[in-house]
């Protein structure tokens, strides 16, 4: 059996020692899950409900624990921790909404009725990545269930402890066994078992553009279904017209949350020319404001990075030519650290620029006018989200339906709320997670004629 050392980013230490599923193993959870889904499908859609009901109460009762579970395990502030454990249970609630709202159509035709159902796929797989352990999860998990699927999940090498922890709360709550059944393992044996082995029927990966091209290649193959979640290089475009002094406090929180490791991170500002130097001004007060150190601290805004191997990368993207405008605190001592670093890039082909850096490193840049800050935002193979600073509604909308991406926020940093759908534009993705219609990616659509003469 081989195993793996959990690391705490924040002080380099051992936390636990996990056991790797290999290939065998993964093929005979797929098994156990295929039988087990024969059975969780029957059960009627009011218990379905109330199971999974059952289940958010008991992340809920646990709370504090996965919280703190992820503080240690990915470096998560203890706000941010807490916030993602609640994100899971409520995630689990509206889901449980969900197997009595599955509503088929009744369609008008001659000589008979015509009804459709939606049926569960069977397994899905899903494929966590390192940075949102238990959010990501439960926007898989969580709507496959109530679809009446059964679920395999396998987490991020680095970060599987509050994924094995659900995967138990699940069973305490009266989830039958193997309707969800937590793999922790590599990406190249586990995963990609999930694409190859043909008792799984779907794929929901989260994860880097270039390993979702390979996934979605791989499941070509069985013409499997697959919902893709990549990578973001997403814009926040200030116009002059803005309030300046909240654009520019709140940047900050754009891009260097989870220490800018979130797909979401609006890694680019656009700043219109006229208003470009108060903007820069402004932005450096509130840039070394930010509170880095200690996650476990009530009071701490950014922790260190998930790893000494993703820290390398990230310092990597600067090179001695780059120029740094300024950058916040680190600091000193054990953990995987790396201060906000605001970077004003020479040219549109800049590395930092062009390429997801998933590191508290932003890139700023001056724009002339509507259609140019329209241009540059979508000048990416990315379009996940971004933001518009503007007090005109007029150009809000305008902008909101010009740039290219799933999720976008006026006068706001947020994407994501689970009853509103999320997912990518181009590169950054295919198909939608969360929102009213999350079960309906579970499901295959019949059509049934009954003829009545
Ligand atoms: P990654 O692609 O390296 O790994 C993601 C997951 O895929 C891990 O569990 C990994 O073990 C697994 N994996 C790796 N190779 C595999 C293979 N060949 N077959 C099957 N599975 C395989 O990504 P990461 O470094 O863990 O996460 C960072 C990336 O995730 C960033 O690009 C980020 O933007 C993206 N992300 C996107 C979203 C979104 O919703 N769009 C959310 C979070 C993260």
């Amino acid at each position: 059996m081989t195993t793996t050392e959990v690391i705490n980013p924040a002080t380099e230490k051992v936390v636990a020692t996990v056991e790797l599923v290999d290939a065998a193993g993964t093929d005979a959870a797929i098994e156990r899950a295929q039988r087990a889904a024969k059975d969780w499908r029957e059960v009627a859609p009011g218990d379905r409900a109330r199971i999974l009901r059952r289940f958010a109460e008991a992340i809920d009762a646990n709370l504090e624990e996965l919280a703190q579970l992820e503080v240690a395990n990915a470096g998560h502030t203890i706000g941010n921790a807490r916030w993602e454990a609640g994100n899971a249970r409520d995630v689990l609630h509206f889901a449980a909404g969900m197997p009595e709202r599955l509503l088929g159509n009744q369609i008008p035709v001659a000589g008979g009725v015509d009804i459709t159902f939606h049926e569960p796929l069977g397994v899905v797989g899903v494929i966590v990545p390192w940075n949102f352990p238990m959010p990501i999860a439960a926007w898989g998990f969580a709507p496959a269930l109530a679809a009446g699927n059964a679920v395999v999940l396998k987490p991020a090498e680095l970060t599987p402890l509050t994924a094995i922890r659900l995967g138990e709360l699940a069973l305490q709550a009266g989830l039958p066994e193997y309707v969800f059944q937590v793999l922790p393992g590599k990406g190249s044996v586990v995963g990609q078992r999930f694409v190859t082995h043909p008792g799984v029927r779907k794929v929901v990966f989260t994860g880097s553009t270039e390993v979702g091209k390979q996934i979605m290649a791989g499941c070509a193959d069985q013409v499997k279904r697959v919902t893709l979640e990549l990578g973001g290089k997403s814009a926040n475009i200030v116009f002059a017209d803005a309030d300046l002094e909240r654009a520019a406090a709140t940047a900050p929180y754009g891009v260097f949350d989870n220490a800018g490791q979130d797909c979401c991170a609006r890694s680019r500002i656009l700043v219109q020319r006229s208003v470009f130097d108060r903007f820069l001004e402004l932005l450096e007060p509130a840039v070394q404001g930010v509170r880095v150190g200690d996650p476990a601290a009530d009071a701490t805004e950014m922790g260190p990075l998930i790893s000494a191997a993703h820290r390398d990368r990230v310092a990597g993207f600067l090179e001695p030519s780059t120029k740094v405008a300024f950058t916040g605190a680190m600091p000193e001592g054990p953990g995987f650290w790396y201060p906000p670093t605001v970077v004003l890039p020479d040219a549109p082909t800049d590395r930092v620029l062009t390429e997801e850096i998933f590191g508290p490193v932003v890139a700023v840049l001056p724009f002339d006018d509507e259609a140019d800050a329209v241009r540059i935002a979508n000048d990416t193979e990315y379009g996940l989200s971004g933001s518009i600073w503007t007090n005109d509604v007029g150009r809000a909308l305008r902008v909101s339906r010009g740039v290219e991406a799933g999720n976008l926020s006026v006068n706001s940093h947020s994407s994501v709320r689970y009853w509103t759908p999320f997912g990518g534009y181009k590169q950054s993705g295919l198909g939608r997670e969360l929102g009213p219609d999350a079960a309906l990616a579970f499901t295959e659509t019949k059509n049934v004629f009954i003829a009545t003469q």
